[in-house]
């Protein structure tokens, strides 16, 4: 055996594995044909959703209580964070790792891995970290951000229709966040979309919203692109972060999900109890169920959202294998909603395709 665990990319999913087990004593290698790369993306996350582990550093800055908006405003009272992903990056210390450039060109479960130009290697355990490939049929989510000097406060999601978007036309929302360095990333963003709305026109909505808005657009220090895949991830043991199903489909979070998942994956625990995949099932079907969404429905039903308890909100956003807090969350969220919102939803969210659009 060449190590006790191999890891197969080093996105932040797949560095967090390889940084814990080597902590914990095992013999790790890790594979990526980058593995220098610096990461881009402003990552974000709920603050209760982190592992103890992690180095307070890796946090730029911290919004006590969001706002957020569907055709109101609402107060969150639930802290979110945004990371310094440098800080993250490099406090994810993989010194003592065997760190192979290379692209994995195929695993053969259970203990060997063929990289594309190296020999073959061996471990009694290998988890495939190697992220998600965009594919015609999954739903993605796309966001066009730009960084603009100045301090605004951070709002998780803003629907206020002032992006010049037509109605009828897949409606996106404004994510807004402090970044704590006096600067602030606005960002217009598709929460879901099959296919998702392109970064042009995302682009196009954003300076409509911001012009509309009296915020000066020239200044821009950073632009930041998004675009990824809401679906695909395979709910089984061997894979991790969002190859491995913990990104969540309906909102597209999975950094700390991940994160706090490294310590037991790497203490070689089951990831996937019968109540994650469950709660997959659940989440799955919402993801379902917002792509159904006739578009003038999307804010009031964030509205609904947004007014459940703050344990529900929880429940149903981060409670990757709380499947009693999910069903709840969802029935709650199912009984608020007006009659057609609940017709719509229970149709997508038992499978049958949509036949309005
Ligand atoms: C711009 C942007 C912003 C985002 N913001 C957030 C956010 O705020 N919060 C949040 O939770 N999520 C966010 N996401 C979504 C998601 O969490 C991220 O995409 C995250 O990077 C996923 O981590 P990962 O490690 O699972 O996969 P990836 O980051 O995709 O990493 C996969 C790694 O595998 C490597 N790899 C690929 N193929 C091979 C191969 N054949 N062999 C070896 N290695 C391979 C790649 O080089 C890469 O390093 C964002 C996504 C984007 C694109």
């Amino acid at each position: 055996m060449d190590a006790d665990l191999i890891v197969c990319g080093l996105g932040p999913a797949g560095r967090a594995l390889a940084h814990r087990a080597a902590r914990r004593g095992l013999s790790v290698i890790a594979i990526d044909p980058r593995p220098e790369r610096r990461w881009q993306a402003t990552y974000a996350a709920w603050a209760d959703e982190l592992p103890d582990w992690l180095a307070p550093r890796v946090v730029a800055a911290v919004t006590d209580r969001p706002r957020a908006r569907g055709t109101r405003w609402f107060t969150l009272s639930r802290a979110y964070l945004v990371f310094d992903t440098a800080a993250l990056q490099d406090s994810l210390d993989l010194a003592a790792v065997r760190v192979i450039a290379d692209r994995v060109a195929e695993i053969d479960w259970p203990g060997r891995v063929r990289p594309a130009s190296g020999a073959p290697l061996t471990a009694h355990r290998i988890v495939d970290a190697r992220g998600l490939a965009r594919r015609p049929r999954r739903a993605e989510q796309t966001a066009y951000g730009v960084v603009l000097r100045g301090e605004a406060p951070t709002v998780f999601m803003d629907w206020l229709p002032d992006n010049g978007a037509a109605p009828g036309e897949l409606p996106s929302f404004l994510y807004t966040l402090a970044l704590g360095d006096g600067r602030t990333l606005y960002e217009e963003t598709c929460l879901a979309g099959r296919p998702a709305l392109g970064l042009d026109l995302l682009r196009q909505r954003l300076e409509y919203r911001l012009h509309a808005r009296a915020i000066e657009f020239d200044d821009i220090d950073v632009t930041e692109r998004v675009r990824f895949p809401l679906e695909g991830g395979v709910a089984r043991e061997g894979r991790f972060g969002t190859a491995g199903a913990l990104l969540h489909p309906a909102t597209g979070y999975s950094v700390a999900a991940a994160l706090s998942a490294a310590d037991p994956v790497a203490a070689g625990q089951p990831l996937w109890p019968a109540s994650a995949r469950a709660v997959h099932a659940l989440r799955t079907a919402g993801l379902r169920a917002l792509l159904a969404l006739p578009p003038h429905d999307v804010a009031p039903f964030f509205d609904t959202f947004f007014e459940l308890p703050p344990q529900l909100q929880r429940a149903y956003l981060s409670g990757r294998a709380d499947l009693r807090g999910t069903a709840a969350a969802m029935s709650a969220l199912f009984r608020a909603l007006p009659g057609r919102h609940r017709r719509i939803l229970a149709t997508a969210a038992a499978g049958v395709p949509p036949r309005h659009r």
